[in-house]
C-alpha cells in the first residue's frame, strides 16, 4: 500500500494524494482517479510526503494507464522547474508538456497508421477514365508512386475523393505499424554542401568542439549570412554520432521550404510539429522522437517538450521571435526553457538570429554564451537602403503620404513588387500633433503619455499619473491631434482604388491561417501574381521576396512612442529583418519609414549604424532606466466587468508585496489596451534588480493571493518575465 501524489489538471498549485494498493508507482505514469464528481487523468508525481493521513478518507487510484513512465527524468525536472519558476500549477504544467492525445488517456505506444493503397483494380485501371474527377485522378496517380497516410490524403485531395475511390474499389485503406520503418541512421546521406566561408567555418568548429557537453552559442549573423548552413553542418556531426536534433522555429516560419532544406541535405524523414497537426499526428511524432526513430525534429514553441531518447543538439532559430513566449496559461518562454533543457541534457544549444533579443545579447556580452558572428553575406540577397520620410503636415491618403504613393508608382511601373507594412502589435498609441510632431509627455518621467480613449485620458505607464485628453497642441495650437494607427482594410481598399491596374494581397496571421495557405500565398507572390503586398509581422519571418524593391513601413510612430519599453527593440528587429528580406544582389531595394519624428535618435542610430550598434545603446538605456535584462519583472493582470474590482484586487496584491525587500511595485494601472470585449483590464508590475528576490517574494505570497476573495469575481493571471504589456 502506498500513498501517491498525482499531478491533476486542476488550477491549484498542489499535488493530490491517492491510495494505491501495490508497490509505489514510478513518477511519470498516468493514472485515472476520481476528483469530486469527475474522473480525471493525472500523472504520478511522487510519493506523498504527508505522514498523518487518515487512510479511510483517501480515494484509491482507479486505473493505471501506462506500464512505463511517459515522462523521462529530464522532462520531469523541466516540469518541476517550470512550475517553480513560473509559479504555475504543476498539474497544468504536466498537461502542457504532453500531446493532447496523451492528456485524453490514449496509449503512448506507437499506434498503427492508416494508409491508403491501390487495389489490384486500381493498379491496372485506366487513369483517364477519371478525367472528370481531377482530385480522384491525381490521388490515384500519386498512389502509383507510394502509399499515402490517410489523413494527409484527406487534406490534399478531400474526403469525398477518397470515399468515391473506395466505393469504386480502386483504393483500399490499410494499417501499418508505424515503427516498422527502418531507423533513420541507415538512410542518412549527405548531399553536396557549399564550402563554408571563414566565419561559418569558425562557428561550425566552435560548436563541434563542444558537442558532448552543455554550452550555449549565440549565432549572430545578418540575414543571408548562412546561419542555416551552419546549423546544417553542425547537425551533420550530431546525426553521424547517432544522436537527435531538435530545432525550434517561429510559429509562422515553419513552411515546407524550411523543412525541405533539412530533409534534402540528409535524406531522412524529419518530424514536424506545428499547430496544423491533428492529435494523432502529433502523438506519432512524439512517440518516434521518444524512441529515437527520428533524427531531426522541427517544431514551433511547444516542441521544446518533445522527449528525445538520444539528445544531441538543440537549435532555436530566430531566437528573438516573440512567438516563443506563450501568452496564456503557462506563460513560458521556449528559448529560456531550451537553455534549461540543454543544461539538463548536457548538450549544446545554438540560438540563431540576425537581430538577437537584448536579453540574449546581454548574456553573450557577459560571457555566458559563446558569441559567434557572421558579418558577410553568403547568398545573393541584398540589404535594402533605409530612409526616413517626414510626414508632418503631409496630406495622407489611407495612411500613406502622397510622396510615397508616387514612389510606389515608379517601382510598380518598373515591374517590381512593393511591400507595405503595418505594425499591428497591440500598441495603445501616443498623442501626436500632425502639424508639428509634438508628442504629449509626462512631465515626471519625460515619456510619452498613452491615449486611453475609453477612459478619456492620457496615462503615463511609467509612474501612473494621468490627465484628460487635450483638444489642441501645446506647441503650435493646431487641433490636428492624432493617435495614429492605420486600418488594414481601409488601406487595402484605398490602394485598390488608387492602383486599379495592379493586384494586391494581404498577408497577416488571419489570412494565412489554414493548411498550406501561407505557402500558396508565398508562391503566388514569387510568381508575380500580385504586385502590392500588404502585411503585418508575418512578412518579416523567414521568407525572402526577391522581386520586392520598395518596402514601406507606415506607422513607425506607434512603436517609437509606445509605453511598452520593448517596442523600440521590436521595431528595430522588424526593420532589420524586413530590410534583409527584399530584393537581391542585382536588384537591391529601398525601405522607407513614415514618421512624425524623423530625427528620433533610435531611428537614426538604427538606419545609420545598424542593429548591433543600436542594440548596444538600447542596452545602455535599459541599464540606466533599470529595465530588463538588468532588472527582473513579473506582471499581475486582472480583468473584470468593473474596473473597480480589477483595481481593488491588484491593490490587495500590491499590499501583500509592500514589505517585500528589494521588490518595487508599479500600479495598479490600466493595461495598454484598457478595455477588451467589455472587460476592464488592469495590471500590476513587480520589479527587482535580483531575480532571486522577485522569485522569493512571489513564492511567499502566491498561496495568499490564491485565497483573495475578489479573485473569484475576476480573471487574473501572473506573467513572469512578461514580454507583452498590451
Ligand atoms: P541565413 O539563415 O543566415 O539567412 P542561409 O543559410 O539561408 O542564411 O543562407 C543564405 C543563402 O546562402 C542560401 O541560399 C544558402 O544556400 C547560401 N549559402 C550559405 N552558405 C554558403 C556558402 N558557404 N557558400 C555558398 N552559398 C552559401
Ligand atoms: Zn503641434
Ligand atoms: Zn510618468
Amino acid at each position: 500500500m502506498a500513498i501517491i501524489s498525482v499531478a491533476l489538471p486542476i488550477p491549484k498549485r498542489q499535488l493530490f494524494d491517492y491510495l494505491y494498493e501495490g508497490a509505489a508507482l514510478p513518477v511519470g505514469v498516468r493514472v485515472r482517479v476520481s476528483f469530486g464528481p469527475r474522473k480525471l487523468i493525472g500523472v504520478v508525481w511522487g510519493v506523498s510526503e504527508k505522514l498523518d493521513w487518515d487512510i479511510s478518507k483517501l480515494k484509491s487510484i482507479e486505473m493505471v494507464i501506462d506500464d512505463t513512465p511517459i515522462f523521462n527524468p529530464t522532462l520531469i525536472k523541466l516540469c518541476n522547474w517550470l512550475a517553480q519558476y513560473y509559479k504555475h500549477p504543476i498539474g497544468d504544467v504536466v498537461q502542457t508538456a504532453i500531446p493532447v492525445a496523451l492528456r485524453k488517456g490514449e496509449s503512448s505506444l506507437a499506434k498503427p497508421m492508416q494508409y491508403l493503397t491501390l487495389s489490384d483494380v486500381g493498379h491496372s485501371a485506366d487513369i483517364n477514365s477519371l478525367s472528370r474527377a481531377p482530385k480522384q485522378r491525381s490521388l490515384v496517380a500519386s498512389l502509383r508512386n507510394q502509399d499515402i497516410i490517410k489523413s494527409k490524403a484527406k487534406a490534399d485531395f478531400g474526403a469525398a475523393a477518397i470515399k468515391s475511390l473506395v466505393e469504386k474499389d480502386l483504393i483500399v485503406p490499410i494499417e501499418k505499424a508505424s515503427s516498422t520503418a527502418s531507423t533513420w541512421q541507415q538512410d542518412l546521406i549527405i548531399q553536396d554542401k557549399p564550402m563554408a566561408n571563414v566565419e561559418q567555418a569558425i562557428a561550425i568548429s566552435c560548436i563541434e568542439s563542444k558537442l558532448d557537453q552543455y554550452g550555449c552559442f549565440l549565432l549572430d549573423g545578418i540575414t543571408g549570412s548562412g546561419k542555416t548552413e551552419v546549423y546544417l553542418q553542425a547537425i551533420e556531426q550530431v546525426l553521424k554520432q547517432g544522436k537527435q536534433v531538435l530545432i525550434l522555429v517561429p510559429e509562422i516560419g515553419l513552411t515546407p521550404q524550411t523543412v525541405h532544406r533539412f530533409k534534402y541535405r540528409f535524406g531522412i524523414d524529419v518530424g514536424i510539429l506545428h499547430s496544423g497537426l491533428n492529435n494523432n499526428e502529433r502523438l506519432q511524432v512524439w512517440q518516434q522522437s521518444a524512441n529515437a526513430q527520428l533524427g531531426i525534429i522541427i517544431g514551433t514553441r511547444s516542441a521544446i517538450f518533445t522527449p528525445m531518447l538520444k539528445p544531441g543538439l538543440l537549435i532555436v532559430d530566430e531566437e528573438h521571435d516573440s512567438s516563443y513566449k506563450q501568452q496564456d496559461g503557462l506563460r513560458y518562454h521556449a528559448r529560456d526553457l531550451a537553455v534549461i533543457r540543454a543544461r539538463e541534457e548536457n548538450i549544446p544549444l545554438v540560438l540563431g538570429s540576425a537581430t538577437p533579443a537584448l536579453e540574449t545579447l546581454n548574456n553573450a556580452l557577459a560571457g555566458k554564451y559563446h558569441h559567434l558572428k557572421l558579418n558577410e553575406r553568403a547568398g545573393n540577397a541584398s540589404l535594402a537602403t533605409q530612409h526616413v520620410f517626414d510626414i508632418r503636415q503631409q496630406p495622407l491618403q489611407f495612411g500613406v503620404a502622397l510622396g510615397m504613393l508616387e514612389r510606389m508608382g515608379q517601382h510598380l511601373q518598373q515591374g517590381s513588387q512593393v511591400m507595405l507594412f503595418i505594425n499591428r502589435r497591440g500598441y495603445a498609441p501616443a498623442l501626436v500633433c500632425h502639424q508639428c510632431g509634438f508628442v504629449e509627455h509626462c512631465k515626471r518621467c519625460e515619456k510619452p503619455f498613452t491615449v486611453h480613449k475609453q477612459l478619456f485620458k492620457l496615462q503615463c505607464h511609467h509612474c501612473g499619473s494621468a490627465k484628460s485628453i487635450p483638444k489642441s497642441c501645446q506647441q503650435c495650437q493646431s487641433n490636428e491631434l492624432t493617435s495614429m494607427g492605420v486600418g488594414t482594410e481601409q488601406l487595402e481598399q484605398g490602394l485598390a482604388d488608387y492602383f486599379p491596374q495592379y493586384s494586391s494581397i494581404r498577408i497577416d496571421s488571419d489570412s494565412a491561417r489554414g493548411k498550406n495557405k501561407l505557402d500558396n500565398m508565398l508562391n503566388s507572390i514569387n510568381n508575380n501574381e500580385h504586385q502590392i503586398l500588404i502585411g503585418t509581422q508575418i512578412l518579416s519571418k523567414g521568407h525572402h521576396f526577391p522581386n520586392v524593391t520598395l518596402v514601406l513601413i507606415l506607422d513607425v510612430d506607434g512603436a517609437l512612442f509606445s509605453a511598452d519599453y520593448r517596442a523600440a527593440e521590436h521595431l528595430a528587429q522588424l526593420i532589420t529583418q524586413l530590410a534583409g528580406r527584399a530584393g537581391r544582389a542585382e536588384k537591391p531595394g529601398e525601405m522607407w519609414l513614415q514618421t512624425h519624428d524623423p530625427g528620433h535618435p533610435l531611428l537614426q542610430d538604427l538606419i545609420n549604424n545598424g542593429y548591433a550598434h543600436f542594440a548596444q545603446y538600447a542596452l545602455l538605456e535599459r541599464q540606466h532606466a533599470h529595465l530588463p535584462p538588468y532588472t527582473f519583472q513579473a506582471l499581475f493582470k486582472a480583468q473584470a466587468l468593473s474596473a473597480r474590482d480589477a483595481f481593488d484586487f491588484l491593490q490587495q496584491i500590491a499590499q501583500l508585496f509592500s514589505a517585500a525587500s528589494g521588490v518595487d511595485c508599479v500600479g495598479p494601472i490600466p493595461a495598454l489596451m484598457e478595455k477588451r470585449q467589455g472587460q476592464y483590464r488592469m495590471q500590476l508590475l513587480l520589479q527587482s534588480p535580483q531575480r532571486s528576490s522577485l522569485q522569493k517574494a512571489i513564492g511567499q505570497q502566491i498561496k495568499q493571493i490564491e485565497t483573495l476573495k475578489l479573485g473569484n469575481k475576476i480573471r487574473w493571471s501572473l506573467d513572469i518575465d512578461p514580454q507583452d504589456f498590451s
